[in-house]
């Protein structure tokens, strides 16, 4: 597999009709029984929380992509896997998108310039406030998977925060994803030390200035949250193939007993 060499300065890849993506996943959704929340609502972008649990399922997982509009296979991913409805033994939510208007730009950021990813400890944006109030009514999470992509990566790499020294997943993430895409080899990615694909940033959140959703759901929400972060550079269907890789191992590891 080979990059394409189109990501001059930025994403240059293939993008995507996030209002045609969001249909398709609102369509899968209500199919396989998930319920749905609009908890946000303005000209041009409508930002939707989606939840299925079971009585037996002792898990909570959360999923959440699209943040950043030049970065599609996250949300197609997430859409393959409604589709495919072959989820193991637990308690999912999901926010699929909450910057469809950085979509239709087809940039990082949403159509104020903000980078939402950066937006979770003051939370000035209306989309980001918004989710965390939905997140704020759900129940705590027991992992948490974050789909990013990454424009300048010759390959998957994934973020670990696991403050409690849980169990880890990334070795088992990484390795599953071997299999369907390159793993990054550089050793220090946005200025992180990196090995094998695995970054794991030992970060006081207090003494960070901005936020990543993560780190919020970190000091709020959960114990356990992996950052998955394809290359952008490959083709579009490798990268949600990789994702889709990288949420399967994530959840069969951290499922098994
Ligand atoms: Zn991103």
């Amino acid at each position: 597999m080979e990059r394409l060499g189109k990501n001059q300065g930025r994403y240059h890849g293939e993008t995507i009709d996030i209002d045609k993506v969001q249909r398709e996943i609102r369509a899968a959704a209500e199919l396989h029984g998930w319920q749905s929340e609009i908890f946000y609502k303005s000209i041009g972008a409508e930002l939707c929380g989606y939840h299925r649990t079971s009585r037996s399922a002792k898990q909570n997982v959360y999923l959440s992509s699209g943040i950043h509009g030049d970065e599609p296979a996250g949300p197609l991913a997430i859409l393959e896997l409604l589709r495919s409805n072959e989820w193991p033994e637990a308690n999912l939510w999901l926010v699929p998108c909450v910057n469809p208007n950085g979509f239709r730009l087809n940039t990082r950021e949403n159509a104020e310039g903000v980078d939402l990813n950066r937006d979770y400890r003051h939370q000035n944006s209306t989309e980001v406030r918004a989710q965390v109030e939905w997140l704020k009514r759900q129940p705590d999470f027991d992992l948490t998977l974050i789909l990013h992509e990454d424009w300048e990566s010759n390959g998957f790499y994934v973020y670990e925060l696991n403050p409690n020294d849980r169990r880890s997943l990334a070795e088992d993430i990484v390795e599953a994803v071997r299999e369907v895409c390159p793993i990054e080899t550089a050793e220090l990615v946005d200025n992180w030390e990196c090995r094998a694909g695995i970054i794991r940033p030992q970060v006081d959140p207090t003494e960070r200035p901005q936020w990543a959703e993560s780190v919020w759901l970190i000091v709020n929400k959960t114990a356990q949250s992996y950052t998955l972060e394809t290359p952008s550079d490959f083709s579009l269907e490798s990268r949600v193939r990789a994702h889709l890789a990288a949420v399967r191992g994530a959840l069969r590891s951290f499922l098994r007993k």
